[in-house]
């Protein structure tokens, strides 16, 4: 076996970049000396992946991931050593003489793409081909077909593949590749894409791993055509418009996605080079990894109508877990970004995505255009948008949005967060149960709103303990996590706490610690001194029910019940005048 020499392998590893390298993957943010991302190895929502260029090597905190410019080539594009170093030289311009070994199975593939690239850019040169004529036909110059190098297939069987075998490229690699497929009868194979114009597709690293063809034949079937899967080209989360779109994805800390070769086309023309498109399929969760490791923020583009929005919504299934923010743009009816560009501009297609609104809100606003007239239509509305609310990661992003649907529906946003959840546990959210039930009375309410406010002022403690408040709390898990409270005092840590509160405590406490209304302190003060004093009228007519009852008893002490009954009535009007100003019973 051949090896690579020592000193080539120094070589290439010292002028390597290595921020360079990992941020065609990664969305990488300066920290200090090193750089901070996205870990590609494991999923995460918060970055543990850092990269320092001083020492050449990465490593991920999360998942103990570490290595060099050659182990990450190797993890990511699943390279053996040789070729990892093959590959990062080549890029290098550096020479690595010929061992005979150490290609990776997929540079024969590549070769043949990029022949394949090569051979259909000549085809397009050549004067008078339909490919040019269409291109120019729908108002596009020489100088882009040059810029986004769009090739022509023609219309005969063996283009690509007499291409192949005059550079020997054997005819199973351009089989593999997707150029090629067999041919039904006999032996022999034919070329796939014939009498279409061509899009090449690259990878993060520039490399063609497939082709986009627009048929140019009237009645010609279907209108685009890509090559199908292959080692090198997984359409699950392959974009149209890479590696160009990368430097303007990090500049812009955005990506817009569409769905057409002509609408990427169309938004790079207009300004807006950190626009991808999707290669014939459905956004997909490898799209949605793909995104996020490079940026937090998408626009989608779509059409007005109803199919449109269905699948706008569909993307948001996806992108939405993935933590995405997605903002969603509305093209005029009928026209895709091409057209926009061509009849009123390039500032008109950049208003567009410039001012694109967060999708989740087109989504309610179709929702509730459904009706909200009746009980069960407002239901139905909030049932509908309640499964993408429920796919947000965020709390605080999750939350608004309920908090938005509640207001366009009409109804109040603990109904949407109990649709959510009925939703986020795969139920149907119109079956949504509080998950507290809410009718538990005034007593429940009064210890819930008791506890939130030390929850959220724990150094309001001290005015329960000087009441001896504690004993009028009932058990249960209100009094549980009061008194973890009180027994911190305001040192009050709600993460620790968690720990240690059984889970009916734990599951107040955390659905206290997320509501985002804040309770003023003196507001919350008011609210402990209210609920104590109601808690103290409520023991003392307890007494005074069960004195009630005793006094019917025959053999009851009728002068004993009824002096403590008079000196229940003093203790209760006592209470009631311990805050005159305030009467009883008034809002907080
Ligand atoms: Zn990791």
């Amino acid at each position: 076996m051949g090896r690579i020499p020592d000193e080539i392998i120094q070589r290439v590893r010292d002028q390597a970049d290595i921020v360079e390298l990992v941020g065609r993957s990664v969305a990488l943010k300066r920290a200090g000396r090193s750089y901070k991302g996205l870990c590609p190895f494991h999923d995460e929502k918060t970055p543990s992946f850092h990269v320092n260029p001083d020492r050449g090597g990465y490593y991920c905190f999360g998942c103990q991931e570490g290595g060099d410019v050659f182990s990450f080539l190797m993890k990511v594009e699943g390279l053996a050593f040789v070729e990892a170093v093959r590959s990062l030289a080549r890029d290098l311009g550096i020479e690595v003489p010929e061992t005979g070994d150490g290609e990776s199975k997929a540079e024969p593939v590549y070769r043949a793409t990029e022949l394949a690239q090569e051979t259909y850019r000549e085809c397009y040169a050549a004067s008078g081909n339909d490919a040019a004529r269409y291109w120019e036909g729908r108002g596009l110059s020489p100088e882009d077909a040059e810029l986004f190098e769009v090739g022509f297939a023609p219309d005969a069987w063996d283009t690509v593949a007499k291409a192949l075998g005059a550079a020997r490229i054997a005819t199973a690699m351009g089989e593999q590749a997707g150029l090629l497929a067999p041919r039904q009868r006999g032996d022999g194979h034919y070329d796939r894409l014939r009498g279409r114009l061509t899009f090449p597709i690259r990878d993060a690293r520039g490399r063609v791993i497939g082709f986009g063809g627009r048929a140019l034949g009237e009645d010609q079937e279907p209108k685009y055509l890509n090559t199908p899967e292959s080692p090198v080209f997984r359409k699950r989360e392959a974009f149209y418009g890479l590696p160009a779109a990368l430097a303007p994805i990090r500049q812009h800390d955005r990506a817009v996605v569409v769905e057409g070769y002509f609408d990427r086309i169309a938004l790079a023309r207009a300004g807006v080079e950190e626009a991808l498109a999707t290669c014939g399929t459905s956004l997909t969760e490898g799209h949605a990894r793909q995104l996020r490791r490079r940026t937090r923020n998408v626009v989608l583009l779509f059409d007005g109508d109803e199919a449109g929005l269905r699948a706008m919504e569909r993307s948001l299934e996806v992108l939405l877990p993935a933590g995405l923010r997605v903002r969603a743009g509305l093209l005029p009816p009928g026209a895709d970004p091409h057209d926009l560009l061509t009849r009123e501009g390039p500032e008109a297609l950049r208003a567009v995505v410039e001012e694109a609104p967060a999708a989740l809100d087109f989504t309610i606003e179709r929702a509730v255009a459904r009706g909200i007239d009746t009980p069960w239509a407002k239901a139905d509305a909030v049932a509908s948008v309640a499964p993408l609310l429920a796919a947000i990661p965020s709390g605080v992003e999750r939350s608004e949005f309920s908090r938005r649907l509640a207001l366009a529906v009409g109804t109040e946003p603990r109904h949407v967060d109990d649709a959510v959840r009925a939703a986020s546990r795969g139920e149907d959210a119109r079956d949504a149960v509080p998950v507290t039930p809410r009718s538990l009375g005034p007593e429940a309410r009064k210890l819930d709103l008791l506890a939130r406010c030390l929850v959220e002022h724990p150094a309001l403690a001290e005015r329960i303990a000087a009441e001896e408040g504690e004993a009028l709390l009932p058990a249960g898990p209100q009094r549980e996590l009061i008194c973890a409270v009180l027994e911190a005092g305001a040192d009050f840590d709600v993460a620790r706490a968690a720990d240690r509160l059984d889970p009916e405590a734990t599951d107040l406490l955390r659905r206290l610690a997320v509501d985002d209304h804040a309770l003023e302190a003196a507001a919350a003060a008011r609210t402990i001194d209210d609920t104590l004093r109601w808690l103290r009228q409520q023991r003392v007519r307890a007494r005074q029910r069960e004195l009630t009852q005793r006094l019917r008893s025959e053999s009851a002490d009728a002068q004993a019940i009824l002096t403590e009954k008079e000196r229940l009535q003093r203790e209760k009007q006592a209470i009631s005048h311990r805050n005159p100003e305030r009467p009883m019973g008034t809002p907080v």
